[in-house]
Formats: structure tokens, C-alpha cells, sequence
């Protein structure tokens, strides 16, 4: 099939060509003749990469009536990048499509652009939830002509607590528009959106449902948890054209480790939420430009990671949740690229091996770290391959030529070819030389699936952010122990938030936290506390303080109700300012903090020989 039997108009076809797409993916197939006909509502069940935004990219560009000036298509979306980068497809989309406009809106960027942006004609919306409720509270954002509707990564949005938020925006919108759900898993809390806001949909499923992409192979390796850096190490010499994203459950996990590969010589970065968000930018544009080749993310910030040359993931810890595995794992293996994922497992928490593989429909091979004489041969081969590959610039070496024939006349063929290898990979060798195994014997591998997994999708509590709330009494994904330290934030009823739910929607969209990372919620009128888990106060401190709402500076403090040594330390250092808008809230208002970072240093104490003085070479070798 070809995108000319879809029966798309002529101009979506042009920019269709333009993109240089030369055949529908599967899901585009299945999805783009439908919802250019059908009146029914839609359920789409599609892993990331697979070409969803174009399945109903497409099909909604081409049903706008552009001599009707109003917004008619609105998709939601979990995050940020996600939003910028959905927007951005659909504007190649609508190249060809007069007065088509798209405008993406989302926390962390100038709301006063955003509705600048609408009021300049938009007829289609991609937003966030929480930026999308504000902008109907200021009435920026009408959807009274709304016909379209796309929820997309609709489980993730859930996952985000973003529940109410979408209710509300749907409730919004008129009761003829139809919605299209896409998504990735099919949970029970999608399940209820889609029988809860949509009519008999059609539901088309492209691969098994939770499944991971057929063409990502699965793969774990079996090491103590002080091999895990070098085993790391190992594979990304292994395979010198390595893309890869490596994914720690922590910030400071992913510091530690973004930090050793810097040290070691990697183009390596660290992306997570602690970050501000132009600092997030620059690091997903040195990745995207593969400056960075080797970028080390927690779960939250690598959501809605679009770059499709991914080679591997790398799993430096497994994730909380069991369906955080299938969403790393689907940042390789896009547009219909291969990608290999690796999970660098010690046997304490090989138990989690066979829930991977039920969730997954797929057996995880063991792969071993790579010895040295492995990684030596391979880098050899590619250096080999190298001098066979380089173009010879004649004309530039020619005054050269007749000096180095002098210089290396007394060497045979041989002794020439033994000295260049040596050249660039003696530093190597001598890395790798003292090199042990590092595998575990894989007969400890647990064999009974005695870990355990948070599992959003399968009852128990309701982990997503409606379950607890109202009880108010929500409690931290980890551990499940009752957060010990709160936050100040002085935003209230009055700013709009009715319900705790609402706050918590805002608070995640704006500060990049995760649901499951906050607790008890207390609201009053011009200000909230929040329960927080460990390291969760500072991100929200840094990512919140600074931003505004309705021209009013949002500031976030630790709350004073802890003694003074539990409170964490924000990275901002003093913020002052004066207290917040009527009420008796026991903040603190500025005063110095500690810094959060921490430099936490652990004993790796593995037999790996740590060579130091290779590191200019890797340097030129990983950037060649
Ligand atoms: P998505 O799943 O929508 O995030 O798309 C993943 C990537 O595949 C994006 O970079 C798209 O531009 C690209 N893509 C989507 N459809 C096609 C297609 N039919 N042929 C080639 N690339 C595509």
C-alpha cells in the first residue's frame, strides 16, 4: 500500500513526499482511511516511533476547513517536548495546507506568547493538560468548535496524574466532536477514559498489546551492582557507533553516571528533571545533533524522546513500574529501525527478569559484558576498517609524501601496518589488559518472579493521581511511607485550582515531577503544602521558583513544620521575597540552603582496570 490509496488530498500527499515518507507504517495504514471517514471514535493501541503522530496528523489536517476561523482539532499529550515536537510534525504536515495553523501549548514557556499565538488564528491545539485548563480559565482557549479530538499517549497522561485535567478539557469540548485515543499500553484507567468519554469505538491494535516493537531486541546481562559502570563502559567501546540512552531511576544516579562516562572520555550528558528547562533544551539538542552520544535520563525527563537513530537503551537499574520498561525500550527501534535493549542486572533483582518477559510477550537473552580482547578486536576491526574506508586527499599530502617515504624506509609493510594499529590503540589495549570478568554466574539468576513491580495497570491501589487524593492522604511511590517533608507553594483555591487534583496536574506539568512522587496535598485558598518524596522538594524548588502565574511570581519553599535538618536543600540558593498572599502558611521565606546535589562517591571496588591515560583518545575516537 502507498500513501496515495489512503485517500489523503493532494496537498498533505506533497508534504507527505516532502518529509521523504515513501510508505505508510502500519498504524498509518490501519488508522488514516478511517478517520478520514468514519464519524466513530477511535482507539488506537500503538507503541511510541511507530508513526502515530502522522496516523492522526494526517487525517486531521486534512479535515480542517480552513475558511472556518476557529479552532476544530485539539491533541493532548503528555509532556512538553512531546507537545513541541507533535506541533512541529503537524506544521510539515500542513506545508501544502493553506491557513491550516498549528500552536502548541505547554508549561514552562511564556503564556502571554501562547495566547498571542492562538489569537493569530490557530485551528489546531497541541497542549498539555495543565497549560491547556489554564489557558481555558483565562479563556484564551475555547473549544466550542472543536471537532477532533486526540488523546495521545493517552497512558501516559494517566501515569502523569493528568486524569481530572483531561475530563475537564474534554467536558469542554462539544458533545459531535469525535475522539481518537492513541496509546501505547491499554491499562485499566484508559480503559475507563475510553468507555467513559467515547462511543463504541473502533479499536485498531498495531503489534500485541503492551508489547515492545518487533524490531527491538531484549537483552540482559548479569552483574554485580559495582560492575554495572563498567560493564556499561564495555558495551558502548564494544559497538564504536553506539547512539544509545542510558536510564537511571535517580537524578543522581544520572549525574554520578553522566559524570564517570564525562570523566572517562564519552560524549555523555545527563538529562533529568532537575534541570531547568533551557538547560533540558541544550542537552536535547546536543543529543538530537549527536554531540552528546550517550545520554544518561531519568524516566520522567526521557518521556516523549523523539530522536529515532537510537541504537540501544541501556537499563543502568530497572525501572519502579514494569511499564516504564516497555516506554525506555521504545526509545530504539523507531521508524522502523532496529534497536537493542540491555538490562544490567545483579542477581539480587533477577527475579524482575520474568515479569519483563510476561509484560513484553518476549524472553530476555543473557548477553555477557564484553571481555577485553572482545572490545580490542572490535575496535581494531573498526580502525581497520577506517583506513580502508578514508578518502586519500592526493593534492593535500602530495609536499609530505617524499619526507615520510624517507622517514619509514628502514620499516618493512608489516612493521609500518604493527606501528600505526599501535599508535591509536596501545592506550586501549593497556586499558583493557588487566580486564577480568565481570559476569555473574548465571545460575544465580532468581527464578521465581519474587520481585516485585509497581503495577499501575493492575488494580490495588490507585497509584495514578485521582486514587488518593480525596482521602488526602497520598502517599509516595517508594516504599509507600507517608512523605516526610513538605513543600510551600503560594498558589490556592484563588488561583483557579478547585480540587487538589487540579494542583497536582499543575505541579507536575510545571515542575517536570512525577505524580507518584508526591503526597499529601493541603489546599486552601492562597496557598498549598504538598508532601514530598526525598530529592522532589528541590526539583519543584528549582523548576517552579521564577515561574509565573496570572503575572504573579510562584514561589515554592520547604515548609518550616520539619526541623530545621530534614529540609533538603534547594539548588537555587537565596530566593527572599516577601510572604505570600494572605493566609498564615509557616514557610520560610528565603534563607540559605545547602546544595542538593550531593556528591555522593561509592567505593566501586571491582578489579576493572581504570586506565587514566586514554582519555584523549577516546575523546577523538567517540567523536569520529
Ligand atoms: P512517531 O511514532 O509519530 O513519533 O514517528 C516516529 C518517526 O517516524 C518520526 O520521526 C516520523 O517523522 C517518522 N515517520 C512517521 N511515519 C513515517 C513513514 N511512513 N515513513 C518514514 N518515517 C516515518
Amino acid at each position: 500500500m502507498t500513501f496515495n490509496d489512503l485517500g489523503l488530498s493532494a496537498e498533505v500527499l506533497k508534504a507527505v513526499t516532502a518529509l521523504g515518507f515513501e510508505k505508510p507504517s502500519e498504524i498509518q495504514e490501519k488508522s488514516i482511511p478511517e478517520l478520514l471517514t468514519t464519524e466513530r471514535d477511535y482507539v488506537g493501541l500503538a507503541q511510541t516511533g511507530t508513526g502515530k503522530t502522522a496516523a492522526f496528523g494526517l487525517p486531521m489536517i486534512d479535515q480542517i476547513d480552513t475558511s472556518f476561523k476557529a479552532i476544530q482539532g485539539l491533541v493532548l499529550c503528555p509532556t512538553r517536548e512531546l507537545c513541541i515536537q507533535i506541533a512541529r510534525e503537524m506544521t510539515s504536515y500542513a506545508k501544502y495546507s493553506d491557513g491550516v495553523k498549528v500552536v502548541a501549548v505547554y508549561g514552562g514557556a511564556s503564556i502571554q506568547d501562547q495566547i498571542r499565538a492562538i489569537k493569530g488564528g490557530a485551528n489546531i491545539i497541541v497542549g498539555t493538560p495543565g497549560r491547556t485548563i489554564d489557558l481555558i480559565g483565562r479563556k484564551a482557549l475555547k473549544f466550542d468548535s472543536v471537532s477532533k479530538v486526540v488523546l495521545d499517549e493517552a497512558d501516559e497522561m494517566l501515569n502523569m496524574g493528568f486524569k481530572e485535567d483531561i475530563s475537564e478539557i474534554l467536558e469542554s469540548t462539544p458533545a459531535f466532536k469525535r475522539t481518537w485515543l492513541f496509546s501505547a499500553t491499554m491499562p485499566r484507567e484508559v480503559e475507563r477514559i475510553s468507555s467513559n468519554y467515547m462511543e463504541d469505538p473502533i479499536k485498531v491494535t498495531v503489534g500485541t498489546k503492551n508489547s515492545s516493537a518487533a524490531n527491538i531486541d531484549h537483552k540482559f546481562c548479569l552483574v554485580q551492582g559495582r560492575d554495572k559502570y563498567f560493564a556499561l563502559k564495555r558495551f558502548a567501546d564494544h559497538y564504536p557507533g553506539m547512539f544509545g540512552i542510558v536510564f537511571c531511576r535517580t537524578r543522581r544516579d544520572t549525574q554520578e553516571v553522566a559524570a564517570k562516562l564525562m570523566n572517562d572520555g564519552y560524549n555523555a550528558d545527563a538529562l533529568h528533571g532537575d534541570l531547568s528547562q533551557g538547560q533540558r533544551d541544550t542537552v536535547m539538542k546536543k543529543f538530537r545533533n549527536k554531540t552528546i552520544t550517550m545520554l544518561v535520563a531519568t524516566d520522567v525527563a526521557a518521556r516523549g524522546i523523539d530522536v529515532d537513530d537510537v541504537s540501544h537503551v541501556f537499563h543502568y537499574d530497572l525501572p519502579d513500574e514494569i511499564e516504564s520498561y516497555t516506554h525506555r525500550s521504545g526509545r530504539t527501534g523507531r521508524a522502523g529501525k532496529s534497536g537493542i535493549s540491555i538490562a544490567l542486572i545483579a542477581p539480587q533483582k533477577s527475579g524482575k527478569i520474568k515479569l519483563i518477559e510476561k509484560k513484553i510477550g518476549k524472553t530476555l537473552e543473557l548477553v555477557k559484558a564484553p571481555s577485553g580482547q572482545d572490545i580490542c578486536g572490535m575496535q581494531l576491526m573498526k580502525m581497520i576498517k577506517n583506513v580502508e574506508d578514508v578518502e586519500v586527499n592526493q593534492k593535500g599530502i602530495a609536499p609530505f609524501v617524499a619526507q615520510i617515504h624517507e622517514a619509514l624506509e628502514e620499516f618493512s609493510k608489516e612493521e609500518i601496518i604493527e606501528r600505526f594499529v599501535s599508535v591509536e590503540f596501545n592506550s586501549f589495549l593497556k586499558e583493557y589488559a588487566k580486564a577480568g570478568d565481570i559476569n555473574v554466574d548465571p545460575s544465580r539468576i532468581r527464578k521465581g518472579a519474587d520481585e516485585r513491580f509497581n503495577d499501575r495497570g493492575r488494580g490495588g491501589r490507585d497509584r495514578g493521581r485521582g486514587g488518593d487524593r480525596d482521602r488526602g492522604e497520598r502517599r509516595s511511590s517508594r516504599g509507600g511511607e507517608t512523605n516526610t517533608k513538605r513543600v510551600f507553594i503560594n498558589v490556592g483555591k484563588m488561583d483557579g485550582f478547585e480540587n487538589k487534583g487540579q494542583l497536582l496536574g499543575f505541579l507536575c506539568n510545571q515542575s517536570g515531577v512525577d505524580g507518584g512522587s508526591l503526597g499529601k496535598i493541603d489546599l486552601f485558598d492562597s496557598f498549598a503544602f504538598v508532601g514530598v518524596d526525598d530529592g522532589v522538594g528541590e526539583k519543584m524548588i528549582e523548576a517552579m521558583n521564577g515561574q509565573n502565574i496570572e503575572n504573579r511570581d510562584i514561589r515554592v519553599e520547604f515548609s518550616q513544620d520539619k526541623p530545621q535538618g530534614e529540609r533538603g536543600g534547594g539548588r537555587g540558593g537565596n530566593r527572599g521575597g516577601g510572604g505570600h498572599r494572605g493566609g498564615g502558611g509557616n514557610f520560610r521565606s528565603g534563607g540559605d540552603r545547602r546544595s542538593g546535589g550531593g556528591d555522593r562517591r561509592r567505593d566501586f571496588g571491582s578489579s576493572e582496570n581504570r586506565g587514566g591515560g586514554e582519555r584523549n583518545f577516546k575523546q577523538r575516537r567517540r567523536r569520529s
